[in-house]
């Protein structure tokens, strides 16, 4: 099959048996690569219930057809798995080098399942599978570990790996890769600590076949000219993400003390500008990427630490910066070295760090309760002792560990109303009280409260922050447009950010595949991936629905204290507008459940019986 390996890795960690099978054909091209092999295989693999942490549960893997192509930044693959933090869907996309290196080793996809005995690795050396000791490893930082797997089985191994969080299933640890490259979100460091698997490591010398190779290099190269020519990209490639930073303080939407507000005052510190002249070293791009969004960093402060990340981008200064107080770029980039290197998901990690400060703050946490240490927002000390607390489940970290959404039903005193989550997953770097077209992307999102799915600020401060008509449309496009990307296996940051229209994408998949795709299809295959999420949602939750789309009770209860977007708050009435629009467009029921119609519509006839199950004696 052109443009895939064609093949898919199953391993069973309890037996040590690797399985190589053909990838059906027709499930190539019903849900493309990715996000949707993975979202697939996923929902069919599991078993309806399982325990996230339970050998049962899969880890599904997966490259997309133009990952490992002479396309822009086509270096991005997709891990997902249920959940540990969220109880639903979860997965998360990472750049780098693994997703090439999968398919060059002969691989699409790969599909994890059972519990080894022992600390192991799975090493995968095109097709040479085995599953060795990896007791040397645990215990290990993310950043440190890589380094030795790669001393020893070679530099040219991809390697993907799990730090201490992971191992002691820190609900929101990530998988870590290409020294700082992470699938952050959902908690799927945590699935692999929980079957004692601390790293993937992964070397190909395979091609990928090409339905016209020509046209590929034809295609490819304008793509990439495209890409040169664009003005913004010098920009792009100077700052990274942190170059929004300052907009997102200009427009009254930055995270700042656990959201407490929506402006930080001290934000000119950590401007990309600032972090460029201060501390980045070189740019760092993931495979095929003309823009090399990665920044290089050297963080020193004189008697506090020396370190150097990759890092930090835009969400991490906005949830370990802002959120948590932090205000220089140098605390924010030592920040960032720490959660790496114990394996934490940054956004999740900032949220649950800066909860905490607030907790201590109100005296929900006591000094009691942190053996005289005091939480301080601003404070790196304080960040550190509760990021080590977290990863090694010591005292209040073991709270922390389950997620702002636990911790807050364990710690009470109001918490909850300051757990800034959704379905259990902490919010990402963009305050919404004034802004409606984000908080319906948030709480619409099917792995919980995460940007990358749609990015619909810009969209509020196009049309009007006050307007609620025409944003629930926004948001259902781009939760088709941006997944797009993810199941394709390249990164979207070359689409808007670099000019890249979306009408390169059909004609080089067509190219590289042979498959006649047009761009209603993509879009069309994205909708079918998001109800067959939802759908896993309810599937693992019979009491799955408009309940659980909510945004965090803060939002709705304080106006914004200080900033542009002072005295600004989401009410009911306006949530419920959203909802009801949403749920209407997308052929959802007002529980906000995809009607059997929509599920037909889109070839998702086999979760009926999952979603609508028969009552008895009928
Ligand atoms: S833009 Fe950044 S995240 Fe995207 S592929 Fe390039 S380096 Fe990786």
């Amino acid at each position: 099959m052109n443009g895939y390996a064609g093949r898919i890795l199953e391993v069973n960690l309890t037996s040590k048996g690797c399985f190589k099978m053909p990838l059906p054909e027709g499930i190539a091209k019903d849900y493309i690569g990715g996000r949707g092999l993975a979202a697939y295989f996923l929902y069919k693999l599991n078993p309806k219930g399982v325990d996230p942490f339970s050998p049962g549960n899969f880890v599904i893997i997966a490259s997309g057809p133009l990952s490992g192509v002479l396309v822009p930044a086509g270096g991005k693959i997709t891990f997902a798995s249920k959940s540990p933090l969220t109880g639903g869907y979860g997965d998360s996309n990472m750049g780098g080098h693994l997703a090439s290196e999968l398919k060059y080793a002969g691989y699409d996809v790969i599909a994890i399942y059972g519990k080894a005995e022992t600390p192991s690795i799975l090493v995968i050396d095109d097709d040479k599978v085995e599953i060795r000791d990896g007791s040397k490893y645990w215990g290990k930082g993310c950043i440190d570990a890589e380094k030795i797997l790669k001393d020893d089985l070679g530099e040219d191994f991809q390697i993907a790996v799990i730090g201490p969080a992971g191992e002691n299933l820190v609900r929101f640890a990530c998988v870590s890769h290409d020294f700082g490259r992470q699938a952050g979100r959902t908690g799927i460091g945590a699935v692999l600590g929980s079957k004692n698997l601390k790293a993937i490591c992964v070397r190909g010398s395979k091609s990928i076949p090409l339905h016209d190779i020509d046209a590929v290099i034809e295609k490819g190269k304008e793509m990439f000219k495209t890409c040169a020519e664009n003005p913004e990209t010098a920009v792009w490639q100077r700052l990274g993400t942190p170059g929004v930073t300052g907009w997102v303080n200009e427009i009254g939407a930055f995270p700042t003390r656990n959201f407490q507000t929506e402006f930080f005052e001290a934000h000119e510190n950590l401007t990309g500008p600032v972090m460029r002249e201060r501390i980045v070293k070189s740019d760092k791009a993931c495979f095929g990427c003309p823009m090399a969004c990665g920044k290089y960093s050297h963080a020193k402060k004189e008697g506090k630490y020396d370190v150097r990340v990759e890092g930090p981008e835009y969400e991490t200064i906005a949830l370990c910066g802002g959120n948590c107080g932090l205000d220089n770029i140098e605390d924010v980039a030592y920040a960032n070295y720490l959660l790496d290197q114990l394996g934490i998901d940054t956004i999740s990690g900032g949220a649950a760090i800066a909860f905490a400060m607030e907790c201590f703050e109100k005296g929900i946490i006591t000094r009691e309760m942190t053996y005289g240490q005091e939480l301080k927002f601003g404070d790196i000390d304080s960040f550190k002792w509760l990021a080590e607390k977290i990863a090694t489940l010591g005292g209040i970290g073991g709270v922390l560990a389950k997620g702002t959404r636990e911790a807050a039903e364990i710690f009470g005193g109001g918490s909850e109303k300051f757990a800034i989550q959704i379905k259990g997953l902490e919010q990402s770097g963009y305050g919404t009280r004034n802004a409606p077209a984000m908080m319906l992307a948030y709480m619409t999102c099917d792995v919980g409260a995460h940007h990358n799915r749609a990015w619909a600020i810009t969209w509020d401060i196009q049309k009007g922050r006050d307007l609620l008509k025409g944003k629930a449309k926004r948001v259902i496009y781009l939760q088709h447009v941006r997944p797009m990307f993810d199941m394709l296996g390249v990164c979207r940051l070359q689409w808007v950010e670099l000019g890249l229209g979306l009408e390169h994408y059909p004609e080089i998949l067509k190219r590289v595949t042979g498959f006649d795709y047009t761009l209603p299809d993509l879009l069309k295959i994205s909708e079918r991936v998001w109800n067959l999420t939802r759908a896993f949602w309810k599937k693992e939750n019979p009491e799955f629905g408009r309940k659980d789309d909510q945004p965090p009770a803060r939002f709705l209860e304080e106006e914004i204290p200080t900033g542009p977007s002072k005295g600004k708050k989401m009410t009911q009435e306006k949530i419920d507008k959203l909802l009801n629009d949403y749920y209407k467009q997308r052929g959802w029921n007002k529980n906000g459940i995809p009607t059997k119609r929509t599920l037909r519509k889109l070839g998702l006839d086999f979760v009926i019986e999952d979603i609508y199950p028969k009552k008895k004696g009928k």
